[in-house]
């Protein structure tokens, strides 16, 4: 049976509104080690696209205001994200998308549009889990603290090391050594503000000794031409994503402002189009941010959370599903249960 005759027939049982959900994608690409799970394989991308277009269940983001506000509606609807502004989305996302004539928005973290930096996870990622061999010992300043680790045996990636790492997500226990530094540093850069982030990057590939063309050329985000072609297609949406990707509550309201701010002046002027949509980056937000994104006119603002679009939905705090690495039968599986 087709999903969508699915869902409605469940949804008539129970006789409650048609589902409506946002899914959240961030790459596009083939990636050997994803501890995140951040990457969906094109193949697997074609997959679930095949899915929702046979479906009819997407909708372009704009129609998604009038969907919370329409108590009486009856059609089970869908909408596609991508976060952050890799290139991934522009050179295999983008394409599958217009095959299949699909809508999707792009979340824009703006700071590194058209350079060729990297963010300071999957930078982490390949210092860590992927260089052959690391010093025995690191030893980190912080700002108000050091930081010490032994690599012992893990300083040599062997072939077991390499295929404990592929197989490993962030969120089940370290299986290594090399894992536990990488989750222990994830946890501290992740809180930190960017030049800090900067600055501990700077120190650990010293450390490492290790810089890879290769690595830079999967994980750079799009180019300013890229991303203006991306907001001329009517297909595509664009939204903000703040600058420099901070954990938004760490910051007080005037950086907060000026994140938000210039993410959104950054898009305006390079597409000519008004920005009223947003990503919390990583989710994360405080009630300063909301009062932020009200006064800068943002219509709709989207979370990590995984929960349907009811008409109770805050406009401003609005869930969506991350979509894993997954094939065409899993994605469906997932859905149905989503939506059910
Ligand atoms: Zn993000």
């Amino acid at each position: 049976m087709k999903i969508k005759k699915w869902i409605k027939r469940q949804w008539k049982q129970f006789n409650t509104s048609p589902p409506v959900l946002v899914l959240m994608y961030h790459r596009v690409i083939n990636l050997e080690l994803d501890p995140w799970n951040l990457a969906v394989s094109p193949q697997n991308f074609e997959q679930h696209l095949e899915i929702l277009k046979a479906n009819k269940l997407v909708r372009p983001l704009s129609h998604i205001n009038k969907l919370i506000q329409n108590k009486n509606n009856t059609h089970p609807s869908l909408f596609i994200t991508f976060d952050d502004g890799y290139m991934d989305n522009f050179l295999n996302a983008k394409p599958i998308l217009e095959a299949y004539d699909l809508p999707a928005t792009f979340f824009i973290s703006t700071k590194q549009i058209g350079t060729s930096q990297t963010f300071w996870w999957d930078e982490l990622t390949d210092l860590i889990l992927n260089s052959p061999v690391l010093p025995k010992d690191l030893d980190l300043n912080f700002t108000h603290s050091f930081f010490s680790f032994d690599l012992k045996n893990d300083r040599i990636l062997t072939e077991k090391l390499r295929n404990l790492h592929k197989t490993w997500n962030a969120t089940l226990p370290p299986p290594s050594l090399r894992a536990q530094l990488y989750v222990d540093l994830w946890g501290y850069l992740s809180n930190l503000e960017y030049h800090e982030q900067q600055q501990i990057m700077g120190q650990l590939r010293e450390w490492a000794g290790k810089y890879s063309e290769d690595f830079e050329m999967n994980n750079i985000s799009m180019e300013k031409s890229q991303l203006q072609s991306l907001s001329f297609n009517p297909l595509f949406q664009i939204g903000a994503h703040t600058n420099s990707h901070p954990l938004l509550p760490r910051l007080n309201k005037e950086e907060q402002k000026k994140e938000i701010y210039e993410s959104k002046q950054f898009l305006e002027s390079m597409s000519n189009l008004s920005i009223d949509s947003f990503a919390y980056p990583s989710g994360k937000f405080d009630q300063n941010t909301l009062e932020i994104l009200k006064s800068q006119g943002f219509k709709t603002a989207f979370t990590t959370n995984p929960r349907l679009v009811k008409p109770t939905t805050d406009p401003l705090l609005i869930g969506r599903y991350q979509v894993n690495n997954w094939t065409g039968k899993e994605f469906k599986q997932q859905l149905s249960k989503w939506m059910s």
